[in-house]
């Protein structure tokens, strides 16, 4: 095993890598990210999107996360031949309760081994996502606005308001809601830290899906809202053989790869993006 799969292990006192993934995420179907969380009032007549401070629309990094988590734990420990599950992080996330006390008494003296055992106790998912005890290696910008690639609008829609009792539509209650229409385009960019050889090749497996359009943002994706791929993916790596140049020209220096062959060097046989 390289120095750099076992090095990249659990901490961030040393550099060993940092990855930037960028790309354009174009929405396939009306896109409804409500500024009011995801599920609009229904007694509200106005759902607008969320929108940054110059009012244009815009996708919270954690929007995307939060999708690309959830589907990374569906199939990460499946991946792993059922090696270890990943965790439900809001009903029982990784070490909580009396575990993280103990690991905590345990350790009370070293950090690093604190760090370290921390880290063996975490599922995948938490390893590359984040858990409330340990810094995930993935970070998503927000999804700012392609401007050439929004009308100027977005497109108002009619909802219907569901009985939370009976799940049923009230007949006489209407309301609108606001999303943004197919077409436009978001800048995406995500900063990988430090990542292990195995953390990266899931990062990328678990990425796939949304370049073939499979997995879909916001409301409304049971009503066929929310299609979105991610297009003219490409990475860029800085290891400590070019932190030179990216510390004098930042993500300039570093030439990016297209995902293709960054897949290809992970050992994942077909990373092309389709045609969607
Ligand atoms: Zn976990």
């Amino acid at each position: 095993m390289s120095a750099l799969a076992v090095g990249a292990g659990p901490l961030y006192d040393i550099f060993y890598n940092r990855r930037r993934i960028t790309g354009r995420l174009v929405v396939l179907t009306p896109l409804r990210i409500g500024s009011g969380g995801e599920a609009p009032d229904p007694t509200a007549i106005d759902n607008p999107v969320i929108r940054d401070s110059f009012g244009r629309p815009f996708i919270p990094g954690s929007s995307f996360k939060g999708v690309w988590r959830a589907f990374a734990e569906q199939v990460l420990d499946q991946l792993d031949n059922g090696d270890r599950g990943c965790c439900d992080p809001l009903a029982d996330p990784c070490l909580s309760g009396e575990p993280i006390k103990e690991l905590k008494r345990k350790y009370r003296d070293n950090r690093r081994a604190l760090a370290e055992a921390i880290y063996k106790g975490l599922c995948p998912a938490c390893r590359i996502f984040g858990s409330p005890h340990f810094a995930g290696r993935l970070r998503v910008r927000d999804l700012l606005l392609v401007e050439a690639s929004w009308p100027g609008f977005c497109e108002v829609r009619p909802g219907v308001a569901i009985n939370r009792d009976t799940r049923t539509a009230y007949s006489s209650r209407k309301y609108e809601v606001e999303a943004v229409p197919a077409g436009t385009a978001f800048h995406f960019e995500a900063v990988v830290e430090n990542a292990a050889e195995k953390e990266w090749r899931d990062i990328l497996l678990t990425l796939l899906p949304f370049t073939r359009g499979e997995l879909p943002l916001g409301g409304g994706t049971g009503r066929g809202l929310g299609r979105v791929c991610l297009k003219e993916v490409t990475v860029a790596t800085v290891t400590r053989a070019n932190l030179g140049d990216f510390l004098s020209r930042g993500w300039e220096g570093i030439p990016a790869k297209d995902l293709e062959e960054a897949c290809r060097e992970s050992g994942i046989p077909a990373g092309g993006e389709s045609g969607v």
